[in-house]
C-alpha cells in the first residue's frame, strides 16, 4: 500500500509526486492518459515572476523560481533562465509598470526607449520602454513533467514512484471519515493519502470526494513558427497588456502576445483566453489575432509561417488562486490544482508545499489564500 496516491501526471501531480518521493512517501501516480496529456502538454512553458501582483501567488512563484532553478541544476528540462522584457506602448503604461516592479520588490530593470534593442535588436520600434525581469524564465512542460516523474522512480529520494498510465479514477475509499485511497477502473488502490491534481479536472474529482473546489476551463492557443537559423528573440517578451488580461474576469476573448523563441528554432506565440467550456474548435480569428500582436512586436515574423497551433484549458478558479493544502471537509484528500496560466512555473513549490502537509511538516509559505475550502462562503 503506498502512502499517497497523486491523481494526475500533469506538471504540477508530476512536481508532488516527485517532492514525495523526495520526502521519503512512496507514492503511486495514476492518469487516466499519458504523462503530460492534459493541460500541461498545451502550455508555454513560461515561469514568470514579472506578470504577478503582490500577494501569495508572488510568493509562490519566487519560491517556486527558486526550486526550478535547483533541479534545472540536475536535469534537462529546457529549462532556460533568459529573463522577461515586458514592453510599453506608451510613457503612461511604462509608469504603470514601473510602478508594478517597484511594489512587486522582484529583480528588475527600468529599460528606457533607447535602450530596449541591447535587449532586443529585432524588436519594433516606437515603444515608450520596458522593465526587464531575469528571474522570469523558460521550461519545456511536458519534458519537465516526464522527467520529474522518471527522478522519482529512479530513487532519487527515499521513497519509492511508480507511475501507472491509462487509469481512470472513479471514486474514493473511504476508512471512516478520512480518505483511505481510490477506486479506478482497474480496481482500488489503498493509500494514505490521495493528491487530487487533476488540473481542469480537479473539481470533478474533489466532487467525487463529495467537496466543492469550483476548476473551470479558460482555453488558450498557441501559435508555432517555422525554425529560424539564427535566433531572433533572445528572452520572453511582451506588452503591458498582458498583465492586465492575466488578471482579468472577463469570459470574452482576450489575446496579448507572449513571444519567445525555442533552442530548436520555431517562436512560440501565446496565447489567448477566453472561457467557452472544454471546446476544441479551432478559431482562425483568434490565432490571426495573437499573429497580428506578434508582429506588432518582432516585424521580421510577417515573413514566416506559422506551421501549428494548439490549445487547451488552464484550470482556473474564480480568485485566479490555485487550491493547495488537505481538504478539512475530507481529511486525507490534498489538492494542488487550479493553477490556471501559471502552472508550469508553479509546479516545484506546488510539489514541495504538498509533500511537505503529507509528511506532517509545517510549510514554508503559509497555505492559507490556498486552502480547498474557501469557496464555501462563497456559495
Ligand atoms: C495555451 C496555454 C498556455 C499556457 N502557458 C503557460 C505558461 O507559459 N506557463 C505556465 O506556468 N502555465 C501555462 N499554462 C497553464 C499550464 O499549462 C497549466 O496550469 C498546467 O499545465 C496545469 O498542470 P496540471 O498538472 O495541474 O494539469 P494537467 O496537465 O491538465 O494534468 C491533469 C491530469 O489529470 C488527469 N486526470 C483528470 N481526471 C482524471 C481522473 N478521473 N483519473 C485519472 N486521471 C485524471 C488528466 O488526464 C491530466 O493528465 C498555459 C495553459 C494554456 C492552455
Amino acid at each position: 500500500m503506498p502512502d499517497v496516491v497523486v491523481i494526475g501526471a500533469g506538471v504540477v501531480g508530476a512536481a508532488c509526486a516527485y517532492y514525495a518521493a523526495r520526502a521519503g512517501l512512496d507514492v503511486v501516480v495514476v492518469d487516466r492518459g499519458p504523462v503530460a496529456g492534459g493541460t500541461t502538454g498545451a502550455g508555454e512553458g513560461n515561469v514568470l515572476v514579472s506578470d504577478k501582483e503582490p500577494g501569495p501567488e508572488l510568493d509562490l512563484a519566487l519560491l517556486s523560481n527558486g526550486l526550478w532553478r535547483e533541479l534545472a541544476e540536475f536535469d534537462g528540462f529546457e529549462f532556460e533562465p533568459k529573463g522577461g522584457l515586458v514592453v510599453a506602448e506608451t510613457g503612461e503604461v511604462l509608469e504603470a509598470l514601473t510602478g508594478l516592479a517597484g511594489k512587486q520588490g522582484v529583480e528588475h530593470t527600468v529599460v528606457p526607449s533607447g535602450g530596449l534593442d541591447d535587449y532586443e535588436p529585432h524588436l519594433a520600434q516606437g515603444f515608450a520602454g520596458g522593465v526587464f525581469y531575469p528571474q522570469d524564465a523558460q521550461v519545456q512542460p511536458m519534458l519537465a513533467a516526464a522527467r520529474l516523474i522518471r527522478r522519482g522512480a529512479d530513487r532519487f529520494g527515499r521513497g519509492t514512484l511508480m507511475l501507472r498510465t491509462g487509469v481512470t479514477v472513479t471514486g474514493f475509499l473511504r476508512d471512516g471519515d478520512r480518505i483511505g485511497g481510490v477506486t479506478t477502473d482497474h480496481g482500488d488502490i489503498l493509500a494514505g493519502a490521495v493528491v487530487n491534481a487533476a488540473g481542469t479536472w480537479g473539481g470533478e474529482v474533489a466532487a467525487m470526494a463529495g467537496v466543492h473546489v469550483p476548476v473551470l476551463p479558460r482555453r488558450g492557443f498557441i501559435l508555432v513558427t517555422e525554425p529560424f537559423d539564427e535566433p531572433l528573440i533572445r528572452h520572453k517578451v511582451y506588452t503591458a497588456a498582458y498583465v492586465t488580461n492575466v488578471a482579468s474576469d472577463s469570459e470574452g476573448l482576450e489575446t496579448s502576445a507572449v513571444v519567445e523563441g525555442t533552442p530548436s528554432g520555431p517562436v512560440l506565440i501565446g496565447a489567448s483566453r477566453e472561457r467557452v467550456g472544454f471546446d476544441r474548435t479551432v478559431s482562425v480569428p483568434v490565432l490571426e489575432r495573437l499573429a497580428r500582436q506578434a508582429v506588432e512586436l518582432f516585424p521580421a515574423l510577417a515573413d514566416r509561417r506559422a506551421i501549428r497551433a494548439y490549445c487547451g484549458f488552464r484550470p482556473y478558479c474564480p480568485d485566479h488562486l490555485p487550491v493547495i493544502g488537505e481538504d478539512p471537509r475530507a481529511p486525507g484528500l490534498h489538492h494542488a490544482c487550479g493553477h490556471e496560466g501559471a502552472g508550469i512555473g508553479l509546479a516545484p513549490a506546488t510539489g514541495h508545499l504538498i509533500a511537505q502537509t503529507l509528511a506532517g511538516h509545517r510549510p514554508d509559505l503559509d497555505l492559507t489564500p490556498f486552502r480547498p475550502d474557501r469557496f464555501e462562503e462563497r456559495r
